[in-house]
């Protein structure tokens, strides 16, 4: 059944997409599917300046990556069902520029903004001038009836339409009631008070004919019937304007939830893409070309972890289900998540945690869709192998691994001889009389018929105990002829997946080289 809930991520294309607007499209995403919810994908790129030729595509890609496939959007997302909706579009602010002149004309008519004429050079005369005398200059009603700006609530009709006439560049400010104090609520901060004294005139239409983002933002919230805005803590000072202006057009303002910042995993302040740089760890979801730059970031998906390992930590920052199950699917997630079991602080960044959980679903994962992952790996090595062997040899070797890019160098001896021996290793245990013991075993492996890894076991040990010798003697050797270094799955194991011959070729070698 379709709800009323209807969520938005609302992403300037600037550039790559932070793993905190991940967090913020997840958080909308999981609010949206909890509900019943329609789950909104809305570009705001107004700022011709910042804007990011293939940022788009990246934002796109990298929630297809995540799985958090986006309901309506400028192109409906692959993996949604959900087609785009033509009610509510178009989803790029750039296609709307219409749209906004319109709402921004009616405010004027309706007393709530103002044209305004002032230069840059004279606000910053202004602000200088302020300094001086020890003052902030704020452009509100401290100055803007006062003569000294240049705006239509000081000049006359005549001057008004002479200007306008001349072509003089301006903008369209908001006015922002005097002497009121706004009283707010937010699904997470609870209720927020403002003197609107303390706020100034903010820009809502720019000289090159279109929209900022506070206008452009809140006029789509209302036409694309946003119930809920669930977005990052670093637009919560832009909250009274956005409430205000919902009175201002006489509209019914959606509900705000503001999510904490996700915080340096040192200290405090906003985790940044030097953080990562500095620590080893990505802060993007995929890996980014800056096309200017050349520089490459990396991201998550190449650094070889599962999205929704990925997914399962950043639900963490910033959220807990009050119990101590860490580990949930994504559909769990839908069903678990809940405001209010936000919280109002910061979320440490924690890459330990990330690896944790990415370990964590390494263990979960079927041995099956690891070697699917795998065999594309060993082909670019040239190593052909059957599925079911390399899935034999993914079961033996996953509780050791972290990543999938681990798997070759823990299994490599499983595909091919080794062509060096650790060198501390054989010191230490390639001794007098090795190669004698060694060449013994041969003619012990070659005369065992069962070659399952218990039937070898139980022969070796046999006669291991006949000799009297230490176990070590023989075991050490052995490992280090067949995998070249003291490491690797039960040996038995080893044997009896590489085969007869392999296993006396690889002793040979060991002799001949040790
Ligand atoms: N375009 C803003 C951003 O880049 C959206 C903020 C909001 O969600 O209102 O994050």
């Amino acid at each position: 059944m379709e709800s009323n809930v209807r969520v938005r991520f609302a992403p300037s294309p600037t550039g790559p997409l932070h793993i905190g607007g991940v967090r913020t499209a997840l958080y909308n995403y999981l609010f949206a599917k909890k509900h019943n919810g329609t789950f909104v994908l809305r570009i705001e790129d107004t700022d011709q300046n910042r804007y990011v030729a293939n940022a788009e595509q990246y934002i796109i890609d990298a929630l297809k990556w995540c799985n958090i496939p986006f309901d309506e959007g400028p192109r409906s997302s692959t993996l949604s069902a959900g087609l785009t909706n033509e009610k509510f579009g178009p989803y790029r602010q750039s296609e709307r520029k219409e749209i906004y002149k319109k709402y921004a004309a009616i405010l004027i008519e309706t007393g709530w903004a103002y044209y305004a004429f002032d230069t840059s050079e004279a606000l910053d005369a202004h602000r200088k001038q302020h300094e001086a005398e020890g003052k902030t200059f704020i452009y509100n009603w401290h100055n803007r009836a006062k003569g000294r700006l240049e705006n239509s609530l000081v000049l006359s009709d005549e001057e008004l339409q002479n200007r306008i006439n001349n072509g003089d560049n301006y903008v369209i400010r908001f006015k922002t009631p005097q002497d009121e104090v706004l009283e707010m609520e937010d699904e997470i901060r609870g209720k927020i008070t403002i003197d609107t004294n303390t706020l100034d005139d903010k820009i809502l239409f720019k000289s090159d004919g279109m929209p900022t983002y506070h206008l452009a933002n809140i006029v789509d919230d209302h036409l694309m019937e946003i119930s809920h805005v669930i977005r990052g803590e670093e637009w919560l000072p832009s909250m009274p304007l956005h409430v205000l202006l919902y009175k201002a057009f006489g509209w019914n303002a959606p509900k705000f939830a503001h999510l904490p910042l996700i915080l340096k995993p040192v200290g405090k302040g906003k985790l940044s893409k030097r953080d990562g740089d500095k620590l080893g760890f990505p802060v993007f979801p995929l890996a980014y070309t800056n096309e200017e730059t050349g520089d490459v970031s990396r991201g998550y998906k190449e650094d070889g972890y599962f999205a929704d390992a990925f997914i399962n930590m950043l639900a963490f920052l910033g959220w807990n289900p009050g119990t101590e199950q860490e580990i949930f699917s994504l559909e769990n997630l839908i069903h678990e998540f809940d405001l209010n079991r936000v919280s109002k602080s910061g979320a440490k960044f924690n890459p330990d945690k990330t690896n944790w959980f990415q370990q964590q679903y390494m263990q979960t994962k079927e041995d099956a869709e690891l070697t699917d992952l795998y065999i594309p790996i060993l082909e670019e090595k040239g190593i052909l192998s059957t599925r079911e062997y390399v899935q034999k040899v993914v079961s033996l070797i996953k509780e050791r691994a972290v990543f999938v890019n681990d798997f070759w160098e823990l299994s490599s001896f499983f595909f091919k001889a080794p062509t060096e021996y650790d060198s501390k290793a054989s010191k230490k245990n390639w001794k007098e009389g090795t190669a004698e013991l060694m060449q013994e075993l041969i003619s012990v492996i070659s005369s065992i018929e069962d070659f399952s890894s218990e039937n070898i076991e139980k022969e070796i040990k046999a006669w291991i105990t006949a000799k009297e010798i230490g176990f070590g003697k023989v075991m050490q050797p052995l490992r280090l002829s067949l995998v070249g270094k003291l490491a690797g799955p039960h040996l038995f194991d080893i044997i009896a997946m590489i085969g007869k011959k392999e296993t006396i070729y690889r002793l040979h070698n060991a002799i001949k080289s040790l």
